[in-house]
């Protein structure tokens, strides 16, 4: 129990930074660059008004001098990454090799998800990042599947590629066709399959849905990405349970 309010609150510290670093990283401020401040009165937050989650609590999420609301992507991307970290810590142990690289993929997928969710792009940066540290765990597990996996990412990127030329760009960017390399060589040959197919379920489900209530018009761009990492986390973390299900329909 102590060791799990422990990891939470690890996951708490790092979701605060997740949350600062992508709201800075798509405006070009450095994260080393200084305290942050309130967007609205740019007043600079102090140590104890920046303490992750407990802080939104104690101010009613508000700041401190002009009392406008705080946005609540800050609780919102803490706790999924405390809850992120909790899951993925009770998933893996005693593995603790392949809980780091899935705590620090799970860390670069939040930020691609929040920032493709703000700003309708998937920085390269973040890509490049998640397949170094992909082929770092590969070749210290010695993984035999190094081969299928690049394999696996280079089809998924190929399919997108084929359907964001098919669609003239109006389905996706290029930063998913760039993003399915990341996914696939994550997810593998197995998983890629499950992977898309619930990506384009659901984007599509929730593009449906916000035309239904007229919250989007049909030219109006909804990013791909925050769909596909979601299916990714979920094919990556019930993997499993997947297969059996698949097994079981196949
Ligand atoms: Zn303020």
């Amino acid at each position: 129990m102590l060791f799990g309010i422990l990891l939470f609150t690890l996951g708490l510290i790092f979701g605060s930074f997740i949350t600062a670093f992508t709201w800075r990283y798509p405006r070009g401020i450095s994260i080393a660059k200084g305290r942050s401040m309130c967007p609205v009165c740019r007043h600079k937050i102090s140590w104890y008004d920046n303490i992750p989650l407990l802080s939104f609590i104690i101010l009613g999420g508000r700041c401190r001098s002009c009392k406008k609301p705080i946005s609540v992507r800050y609780p919102l991307i803490e706790l999924s990454v405390g809850f992120g970290f909790i899951f993925i810590f009770f998933n893996f142990y005693p593995d603790y090799l392949t809980m780091i690289y899935y705590l620090i993929t799970y860390c670069i997928l939040v930020c691609i998800f929040v920032i493709d969710l703000e700003n309708q792009v998937i920085p390269d940066f973040f890509v490049f990042l998640g397949i170094a540290i992909w082929f770092l765990y590969s070749i210290i597990t010695g993984s035999q599947a190094i081969f299928s996996n690049l394999l696996a990412g280079f089809v998924c990127s190929i399919f997108l590629l084929i359907i964001y030329l098919v669609t003239r760009g109006r389905g996706m960017g290029l930063g998913d066709v760039k993003f399915a390399l990341l996914g696939g060589v994550t997810a593998g040959l197995g998983l890629a399959v499950p992977w898309l197919l619930l990506a384009f379920l659901t984007g599509g489900l929730t593009g449906s849905i916000l035309i239904l209530v007229r919250k989007a018009k049909l030219k109006s761009k909804i990013a791909f990405g925050p769909f596909l990492v979601l299916a990714l986390l979920i094919v990556l973390l019930w993997s499993e349970k997947i297969n059996t299900i698949l097994g079981l329909l196949l």
